[in-house]
């Protein structure tokens, strides 16, 4: 059975009112099917892989998590370098924290790789009591910039799967898409 990798960065918006966007929860649950309220932000998973089978092909997702540093700008390019995807998160229940992943489009289409995979999700749709972001405002922008949208809860395990499958579903198969043999950087 072939055997794809896929490098796939997550980037979100530092923490706002205290709280991060939930990055590490999202790859959490994609990876160990596990929430934990708690996570550390500081011990956060900064890399991790999971396999996944999907149409007769294996796909081996590299998850480079932020961790944090996104707020330090500088670092980011490590991240999205010979990225395939890249998974920029905001929280439904924080405007500015959707204002802000605007930045990171304007980052990746200038400095990212050039094919890039863009997705937008929406987390902590389980909080829609709380919600200060429309779901459409959000699909249509991600539509004008031809970005996958989804709206996710690493909490209750809504469209986390998901998210990744369709991401596999946009990259080009590995023999014309030279990132997704890279190893690491
Ligand atoms: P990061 O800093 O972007 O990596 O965010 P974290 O994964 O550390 O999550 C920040 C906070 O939001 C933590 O308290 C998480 O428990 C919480 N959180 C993450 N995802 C969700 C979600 O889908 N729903 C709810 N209600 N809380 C979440």
């Amino acid at each position: 059975m072939a055997l794809r990798e896929l490098k796939v960065c997550l980037l979100g918006s530092p923490h706002f009112r205290d709280t991060g966007v939930g990055k590490s929860s999202i790859v959490w649950r994609f990876v160990e099917d596990s929430f934990d309220p708690n996570i550390n932000p500081t011990i956060g998973a900064s890399f991790m892989t999971k396999t996944v089978q999907y149409q007769n092909e294996l796909h081996k997702f590299l998850i480079w998590d932020t961790a944090g540093q996104e707020r330090f700008r500088a670092l980011a390019p490590m991240y999205y370098r010979g990225s395939a995807a890249a998974i920029i998160v905001y929280d439904i229940t924080k405007e500015e924290t959707f204002a802000t992943l605007k930045n990171w489009v304007k980052e990746l289409r200038q400095h990212g790789p050039p094919n890039i995979v863009v997705a937008i999700a929406g987390n902590k749709c389980d909080l829609n009591d709380v919600r200060e972001v429309m779901e459409k405002d959000a699909k249509d922008y991600a539509d004008s910039i031809h970005a996958i949208f989804v709206e996710t809860s690493a909490k209750n395990a809504i469209n986390i799967n998901e998210l990744f499958i369709e991401i596999s579903r946009r990259i080009p198969s590995t023999d014309t898409n030279p990132q997704s043999s890279s190893k690491g950087f």
